[in-house]
């Protein structure tokens, strides 16, 4: 339930007088006309909204129809990167690189072919959740200020994923995207320090998650301070291992068209293969995304992690141009070359 205020009302006599009913109330950022809006806690008394009109300085009360209260707020709003507008209603927008930021030079290259992509956003991971401790771990906080000074040569936003509350104010430091990654979709601890850290999120689907759990996160973030939530299907885990993962265009309609928010396809992750990601890709912009995250490698065949689903530079590049013909800049010949050799399919890292 949430309480609007009146224009003039006393929010600190307002909340006591509502203590004393028995309704534990916190504030609420909303959109109904600048008004200050309470939202009772769930552990609060079942009170007669006609009890609680009653109190001086209280307008309206009125009951959300659904559990996310601050994504219902946000219906139908783009997240603001500068002058760019990521979400429903706009232009969709690419986010590339590579997998892991493996080096300076490497992400340097990576960073330039994104930008002859037409890409808007540099990706490149510091801290890797690997499913092997023996495997490439990242280089951790000197990796991203190399993702930094590369994305700002090339006139790019960083998105790069934080995995632990210790690095949370570095991470956020350098990126204009803060992503969890599916691992830590529910790690709670985590959400919270992120979205107090007040920056934009992207929030990658748990493998096992529903859209209402995803949501949920989305909305501890938010309740936390998070300046937007850009929610990323990654594809979950399905009954067949041909793909790496089942990637859920259903859900990617849903969360567009019917909660109005802003969501982006990684067919990356969803398939393990690089043959299947453009037209994965353009799968999910049909579906309503708002952009793609897509992995790319200056040499796809030396990368340190997820190599098979890695895009050549040509690749990416066709990408842009199919996927993002207003963003990607025009070349002098448009002669596609034939994907590289299908990858196996490639357990989860
Ligand atoms: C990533 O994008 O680098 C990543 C690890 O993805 P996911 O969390 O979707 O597995
Ligand atoms: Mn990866």
């Amino acid at each position: 339930m949430i309480i609007i205020l009146e224009p003039k009302a006393d929010r600190g006599r307002v909340e006591a007088e509502l203590k004393a009913l028995g309704l534990w109330t916190s504030r609420f950022e909303s959109h109904h006309g600048g008004a200050e809006v309470l939202l009772v806690e769930p552990h609060s008394m079942a009170v007669d909204p006609g009890r609680i009109i009653a109190v001086e300085g209280v307008a309206d009360v009125q009951v959300p129809t659904s559990s996310h209260p601050r994504l219902d707020a946000r219906k139908g709003e783009p997240i603001l990167f500068g002058d760019l507008a990521v979400g429903p209603g706009e232009a969709p927008v690419l986010m590339a690189g590579p997998c892991s930021i493996e080096s300076r030079e490497q992400i340097h290259e990576a960073a330039a072919l994104v930008a002859r992509a037409g890409g808007h956003f540099l990706r490149g991971g510091a801290f890797k959740p690997r499913t092997s401790p023996y495997s490439f771990q990242g280089h951790g906080r000197v990796a991203l200020g190399w993702i930094r000074e590369a994305a700002d040569a090339h006139g790019l936003r960083v998105v790069t994923e934080v995995m632990s509350e210790t690095e949370v104010e570095a991470v956020a430091a350098v990126a204009d995207l803060v992503q969890i990654g599916s691992r830590n979709m529910q790690n709670y601890a985590l959400l919270h320090a992120v979205g107090s850290a007040g920056k934009p999120v992207l929030l990658k689907r748990g493998m096992a998650a529903s859209v209402d759990e995803w949501l949920l996160a989305a909305e501890h973030l938010l309740a936390a301070g998070a300046a937007g939530v850009v929610l990323c299907e990654r594809g979950i885990q399905g009954a067949d291992p041909a793909t790496r993962n089942l990637l859920d265009l259903g859900a990617v309609a849903l969360v567009r068209h019917q909660y109005g928010l802003p969501v982006v396809v990684d067919p990356s992750h969803a398939t393990g293969r690089r043959d299947l990601v453009l037209p994965l890709g353009r799968a999910g912009l049909a579906a309503g995304a708002a952009g793609l995250l897509i992995e790319a490698h200056p040499n796809a065949a030396e990368a340190r992690s997820d190599g098979p689903q890695a895009l050549s530079p040509a690749e990416l590049v066709a990408l842009g141009e199919t996927c993002f013909p207003a963003a990607s800049p025009p070349r002098p010949s448009r002669a596609r070359r034939p994907p590289e050799g299908a990858a196996p399919a490639q357990e989860a890292r």
